[in-house]
């Protein structure tokens, strides 16, 4: 893509026995609560080490409410590609304020990226991964260079290519860690629900999944509730989740 970016940033080593340890810590938090794995990872094991990355979309509020119950002053990542509905600009920021979470970082593409990638903006109607790959992979790969480890919010049901999403794993360099992977659509309600989360906007009007303004659109009943994701494209991924984030700049592919 020739992006000038410095290598440093990419350059991994592998931990000496990291895989043999994540091994071992699916086995031991199998059945554990999302709270359960939450507070090990945030508190112990990777304390200090540790960043949430969120999209401050659908399902959001609920890992969300979990960290801020756990600590609030842990760092949360949003990668804003600068293409992002306002209604989700806004819902992060009531959600900041309401959970009282304190350290928030909106990582932007970088100003030189965009100008030699996608001077008028317009690249994701030619190439949505390359897009993605400037907007989304890049900006969070410089937001998480100083963690070894992160948080995500998928679930298995979400996709065919999330059905076996263990609760850890270990991915470009870091450990991932998926507290919510075993949880269903309905748990993620009822938990929203129980503790009186205040929903996306966008939700009621027809978008369960929501990604950047260009490329989200509305569903319709019965469909799955990514399938407005990249409409039309072959395209479920945006590369944040791959196992190049990490490792090199030219594998793109939220
Ligand atoms: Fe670009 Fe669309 Fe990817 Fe957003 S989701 S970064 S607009 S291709």
């Amino acid at each position: 893509m020739g992006l000038a970016e410095p290598a440093s940033i990419y350059e991994t080593s592998e931990p000496v026995g990291i895989r043999d340890e994540i091994d071992a810590l699916n086995i031991r938090f199998a059945g554990a609560t999302a709270q359960e794995i939450l507070s090990f990872a945030l508190s112990e094991r990777f304390a200090g080490d540790i960043a949430m990355v969120s999209s401050f979309g659908a399902d959001s509020a609920v890992l969300l409410h979990m960290v801020s119950g756990i600590d609030p002053s842990a760092p949360v990542i949003m990668v804003d590609t600068g293409k992002l509905f306002p209604d989700t600009l806004r819902y992060r920021d009531q959600l900041v304020e309401q959970l009282g979470l304190t350290d928030v970082r909106s990582q932007k593409p970088a100003k030189p990226v965009l100008s030699e990638a996608d001077p008028a903006g317009m690249l994701w109607m030619s190439d949505t991964d390359a897009c993605c790959h400037v907007r989304k992979v890049v900006p969070l790969e410089e937001a998480l260079s100083g963690f070894g480890s992160w948080i995500s919010g998928r679930k298995r049901f979400q996709s065919a290519t999330r059905s076996s999403l263990p609760p850890f794993e270990y991915e470009g360099g870091r450990v991932k860690v998926n507290p919510l992977a075993d949880w269903t659509a309905a748990d993620i309600l009822a938990y929203a629900r129980d503790k009186d989360l205040p929903p996306h906007p966008l939700v009621a009007q027809g978008y369960p999944s929501i990604g950047c303004m260009p490329c989200t659109s509305k569903v319709k009943p019965g469909e799955d509730a990514r399938a407005g994701r990249w409409r039309g494209q072959d395209k479920t991924e945006c590369g944040i989740h791959l196992p190049t984030l990490g490792k090199e700049l030219d594998g793109s592919g939220i």
